[in-house]
């Protein structure tokens, strides 16, 4: 049987990082996963890491909104029927969260985290190899419309007030940036201070690769075998039982399968999304992510072609594949960008791991010496898995945090 100081269970972005950031430490790591690292919901993603974020995905406003996506017309958002009556109480806990102080409240508790994420995938991926996945060239959201760039106001504002890099651009100026967008819109802006990859699986791989060249054991077995073992937590893998003092859970949207059982239950939900890959015309091409905010997609420059991305669609984890929205927003984003053929035939679908008040779980289990949690981390897991693995190995080892993890802890949602 292999003893190890610290077991973290699911290796997409947010348990890889905080494997590597443990055995950076000097703690001895075992990575447990059922399948290959970065292969589940950090596969898929639209590849930028929001450094500039500043608010949380608002709950639409308006009937107008509103009855679009009742209808099944909204290309942001779809939901399956039979998930709504269990999703009410998280949705109106997420409506309230996102509206006037409480909205602050989300940028306040987040800024401290988005403001070390670019710098700290730019640190990993230098030490990893993976330097060449990286673009700092910011990103671009769209506006069709002076309305919908008027609506948006507030973030630009709030963005000057804390001294963040943004650029309203006309279409003529956007074109200078990207010549391949056609001038269907309105507005742009351009937020310089954010980054892209152009692979994010293959960067979960890099840092897997640096974790197992530090000394990390990668192991494959089933989290849901979590038990406890006398002081120390264990779980089955191909190679036998694996026991550590620390178990940390970063499954992303998995994580309830393994908590449930052992009594954690925090206010999770999924908004599932989709991807394809469209070969570019010609010669286009982008450098740099395009986020069309009036459609709700984001078209990425990836290795393996255009990867137009989804909004959320509210529907069960495990329920079959509805990918409607791609079609739905196919043709603005053809309008934008002279895509060609689908790359694969299907979309790929993957889930976000969303708290009702969208910022993750980072810190101790509570009532379980010993485990430590890191998922939750909605639109923003790729952004934010190296700075919450480093403040979740600060916690671990005792060490000064970079920032102050209360935000974070899973106590807030007690009461
Ligand atoms: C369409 C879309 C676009 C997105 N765009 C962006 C973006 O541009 N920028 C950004 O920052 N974020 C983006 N996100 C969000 C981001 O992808 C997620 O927040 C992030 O991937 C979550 O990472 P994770 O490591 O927590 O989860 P995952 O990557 O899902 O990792 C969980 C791991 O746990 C493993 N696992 C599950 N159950 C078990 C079990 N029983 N036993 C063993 N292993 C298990 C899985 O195999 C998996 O490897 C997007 C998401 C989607 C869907």
């Amino acid at each position: 049987m292999a003893r190890t100081d610290a077991i973290v269970l699911g290796a997409g972005i947010v348990g890889a990082s905080a494997a590597l950031h443990l055995v950076k430490r000097g703690l001895s790591v075992a990575l447990v996963d059922r399948r290959g690292p970065g292969e589940e919901t950090s596969y898929g993603n639209a590849g930028i890491i929001e450094g500039n974020t500043l608010f949380a995905h608002a709950f639409p406003n308006g009937l107008e909104a509103l009855l679009k996506i009742a209808l099944k017309q909204s290309p942001e958002a779809n939901y399956h029927l039979a998930a709504l009556p269990g999703l009410v109480p998280w949705l109106l806990q997420y409506r309230a969260n996102t509206r006037g102080a409480r909205a602050m409240d989300f940028v306040k508790a987040m800024r401290p985290l988005y403001a070390r994420a670019v710098a700290e995938h730019e640190a990993l991926m230098a030490e990893a190899g993976a330097a060449r996945y990286l673009r700092k060239s910011g990103w671009l959201k769209i506006y069709w419309s002076d309305a919908s760039f008027a609506a948006t106001a507030r973030e630009r504002e709030l963005a000057a007030e804390l001294g963040l890099s943004r650029r309203a651009l006309t279409p003529d100026e956007t074109r200078a940036l990207e010549p391949s967008l056609a001038p269907v819109f309105a507005h742009a802006v351009h937020w310089p201070e954010a980054a892209s990859v152009s692979n994010p699986a293959a960067v979960t791989k890099a840092y897997v690769d640096l974790f197992t060249k530090l000394g990390g054991l990668v192991l494959n077995g089933d989290a849901r075998t979590l038990r406890r073992s006398g002081e120390f937590w264990r779980v089955d893998n191909d190679e036998g039982p694996v026991d550590a003092r620390i178990a940390v859970v970063a499954l992303g949207p998995w994580a309830p399968d393994l908590l449930g059982p052992l009594g954690i239950r925090l206010p999770l939900a999924v908004k599932r999304g989709y991807h394809r890959h469209y070969k570019a015309q010609g010669n286009a091409a982008l450098s740099r992510p395009i986020v069309d905010t009036d459609y709700g997609y984001c078209l990425a420059p990836m290795e393996q072609g255009m990867r137009l991305t989804t909004g959320a669609e509210f529907a069960g984890r495990d329920a079959a594949p509805t990918p409607v929205q791609i079609d739905r927003v196919l043709p603005a984003a053809k309008a934008l960008f002279p895509l060609g053929d689908g790359v694969e035939a299907q979309p790929w679908m993957g889930s976000r791991p969303c708290f009702s008040d969208s910022r993750p779980v980072i810190g101790p289990a509570p009532g379980h010496p010993g485990l430590w949690l890191d998922y939750g981390h909605a639109h923003w897991g790729l952004t934010l898995g190296p700075a919450s693995g480093r403040l979740l190995a600060e916690m671990i080892t005792g060490a000064a945090t970079f920032c102050d993890p209360k935000p974070y802890s899973a106590d807030r949602f007690a009461s």
